[in-house]
């Protein structure tokens, strides 16, 4: 049987869902996805951080059932609107606080197919051993060419207008032993990039060892040639050891942090409680460490208490950093959390306009980070191959098209040196 791990939301999410189909292609099932339209089985691993990431699991959740196929799903939102969901039709919930345990299904399903059950009936009979949120362990990735390491999980902010505090609770961080151990065993199967995700990363915490005393740790075990590229930062918590450890080559110089504003009131307002110096301080030592870096950002435009003077605040912040992206999320409030009913919320009209602003800001900038990178030596993780031509992104995030590859053997998931000739396009010669 086909089966499909359709994946909403984050790196993190992303990350689980590998482990997911990893322990399906395990014990011998297809795995493909949504394009193809074949699997008798979808897994959809759903986020709540936007109504619309919600708007479209429901939509893509019912197309899966109207092909036929089973359909499990589960995730952020399947722990916060478990039965809203149960509503959609003939659907199999596994509220996030059970879903490493899918990690057993594929077994069940065999089993029961044994037992001379349909998957149908297999299905509602699941309930899974007790597992951890550590127990994802991809050995093999389906959908991605890098792979993909989750450190930490929760977090113990309340930033009031997010739900994956709420739905995925209190911080929670591997050992940095097991770590090290699981990085080599990725790089052991040939990964040559490995992602560190967790929900808030830099929130990471090893008896007293963040994330840069793990990476300090992490980083000199690996073979030089291996790299690590670090999924969104929350300033917060980046520290002095942090900012030592990314200096290293073996870091991609790609960082995103997920600023949302950068106006002290408003983020006070939001209940996040840092200082923008802190802010300042984290870009300025990023510069530092290493040369022109990937520097992103996440934006909501529109935020409760962001007056005009506030916005400017964070455009000029954002374009006088000389930020390479921005990601624009027009605020909407989420049920439960504490900023669902402000009273000095800001018009849709004036959210939409503002957030067409930050978007073209960050498309002026993204451009500019680009054209003067034209010259630079890159490293790029081949991807995916099209009409005879490379397609794969350079350790500080461009997507790039590879030439001068004739008579070398290049697979998928292999990092190649080479000069970014134009935009877009990298030569090896
Ligand atoms: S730092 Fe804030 S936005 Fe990020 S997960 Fe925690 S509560 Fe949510």
């Amino acid at each position: 049987m086909k089966v499909c791990v359709y994946t909403l939301g984050c790196r993190l999410n992303q990350c689980e869902s590998e482990a997911l189909a990893d322990a399906f292609a395990k014990e011998g099932f297809d795995i493909t996805d949504e394009e193809a339209g074949d699997a008798g089985l979808y897994v959809v691993n759903t986020c709540t951080v936007t109504a619309k990431a919600e708007q479209k699991a429901r939509r893509m959740i019912r197309l899966f059932a109207k092909s036929g196929a089973s359909v499990v799903v589960t995730g952020c939102y399947a722990q916060m609107a478990q039965s809203e969901l149960e509503a959609l039709g003939r659907i199999h919930v596994v509220p996030l606080e059970r879903k490493s345990a899918l990690l057993s299904l594929p077994r069940h399903i065999k089993d029961c197919a044994a037992a001379g059950m349909s998957l149908e009936e297999s299905l509602p009979l699941f309930t899974g051993p007790e597992s951890s949120v550590f127990d994802y362990q991809a050995s093999s990735f389906s959908y991605h060419s890098r792979a993909y390491l989750k450190v930490q999980d929760g977090c113990d902010n309340s930033c009031g207008y997010c739900r994956v505090h709420i739905a995925r609770g209190p911080s929670q961080s591997l050992d940095a032993d097991e770590v090290i151990r699981r990085a080599m065993d990725l790089e052991g199967a040939g990964f040559n990039e490995i992602v560190l995700t967790g929900v808030n990363l830099t929130m990471y915490d090893h008896e007293g060892a963040g994330l840069g005393g793990m990476m300090l740790r992490l980083i000199p075990r690996l073979k030089p040639s291996t790299r690590l590229r670090l999924s969104s930062m929350e300033p917060d918590h980046i520290d002095e050891a942090l900012i030592e450890a990314v200096s290293s080559p073996a870091v991609h110089p790609h960082f995103h942090l997920p600023l949302q504003s950068a106006s002290q009131r408003v983020l006070e307002r939001c209940g996040r409680l840092y200082p923008m110096s802190h802010v300042e301080w984290v870009v300025k030592q990023l510069r530092a460490a290493r040369k022109d870096p990937f520097i992103a950002c996440d934006l909501i435009s529109g935020l409760p208490g962001e007056g005009e003077a506030e916005f400017q605040e964070t455009v000029d912040f954002i374009r006088g950093n000389d930020f390479a992206q921005a990601h624009v999320f027009p605020f909407s409030p989420r049920p439960g959390t504490a900023l669902e009913k402000a009273r000095d919320r800001v018009s849709e009209r004036v959210r939409d306009e503002r957030a067409q602003v930050l978007r073209e800001l960050s498309e002026d900038l993204h451009q500019r980070y680009i054209k003067r990178q034209v010259g630079s030596e890159v490293e790029v993780l081949l991807e995916s191959r099209k009409d005879g031509a490379w397609q794969g992104t350079t350790g500080n995030y461009l997507k790039v098209k590879v030439e001068g590859v004739e008579g070398l053997v290049l697979d998928r998931g292999q990092i190649v040196r080479g000069i970014l000739k134009a935009p877009g396009l990298v030569s090896l010669s």
